[in-house]
């Protein structure tokens, strides 16, 4: 079983739905089950903040997470309609569908539980899930958001719930690197890197992977990779632990 993450850049355009679609497609040769867990496209989180503040110049933060939680939504039912036209069944979700219990912190909250029951059931009929990032419900009922760049984080917590060892995201490149490759062509790529040194370089800033994301993955044992969706190669974070060990969700404290 694998779960696929598809970032923001990588669903940017409505076209990119088709060509993700075919990526699905291929790993399901390799992989009998799929899960995968969708960001908004582009800047679409942005521009749903942009909205907020013209009509408010303070959202209330219940309202603030309503709305952009929408983001992740378009993208989700996009890509369950670009599998459907080439023939293969998925079915989406959102956060809260999909059983991601959080904090009642909005734009901050930390994932303390999942109960994957409608993922299960999607999977034992042999279709694809697919479920809304950066998103979960509060056990009041509350839709919440986990803060910015939270969409990693729910791929590792889904994975989690679902006893997944290995989630592979697809981004605009093809891995981490010693320095930003968008500034500096020559960087070196990483093929493989420690958690720890993966959380350092997302903690000094770079937008490799949401460091809570990477947290999750070790406290739990799960391989990350990092790919492009547009060129070869790649950087795996970790290493997979097939043994059965507790599951670990977020803390309150972070
Ligand atoms: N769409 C959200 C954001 O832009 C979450 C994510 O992309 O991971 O922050
Ligand atoms: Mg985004």
């Amino acid at each position: 079983m694998l779960v696929l993450k598809f970032g923001g850049a990588s669903v940017a355009e409505p076209e990119n739905f088709l060509k993700i679609a075919d990526l699905i497609i291929e790993r399901t040769q390799t992989y009998k089950k799929i899960v995968i867990v969708v960001s908004a496209m582009g800047n679409t989180t942005d521009r749903l903040l942009q909205l907020a503040y013209r009509v408010n110049p303070t959202p209330h933060p219940r309202e603030l997470d309503m709305l952009v939680s929408t983001g992740e939504r378009i993208s989700m039912a996009l890509l369950a309609m670009a599998l459907s036209a080439k023939g293969v069944q998925a079915v989406s979700f959102t956060g809260s569908q999909s059983g991601i219990i959080t904090t009642e912190c909005h734009a901050e909250a930390k994932i303390v539980d999942v109960r994957p029951k409608r993922l299960l059931e999607v999977l034992e009929r042999g279709q694809i899930p697919i479920v809304a990032g950066f998103q979960g419900v509060s056990r009041r009922g509350e839709i919440t958001t986990l803060g910015r760049g939270g969409s990693d984080t729910t791929a590792v917590a889904v994975a989690i719930a679902l006893k997944i060892s290995e989630v592979e995201f697809y981004k605009d490149v093809p891995g981490i690197f010693e320095e930003d490759p968008k500034k500096n062509a020559n960087a070196k790529h990483l093929p493989e890197i420690s958690y720890q040194d993966a959380l350092s370089l997302a903690k000094a800033g770079a937008k490799v992977l949401h460091p809570r994301a990477i947290a999750l993955a070790e406290k739990n044992q799960i391989q990350l990779t990092i790919r492009s969706f547009q060129e070869c190669g790649e950087t795996r974070i970790g290493a997979k632990n097939e043994q059965n060990r507790p599951l670990q969700f977020e803390t309150e404290e972070g």
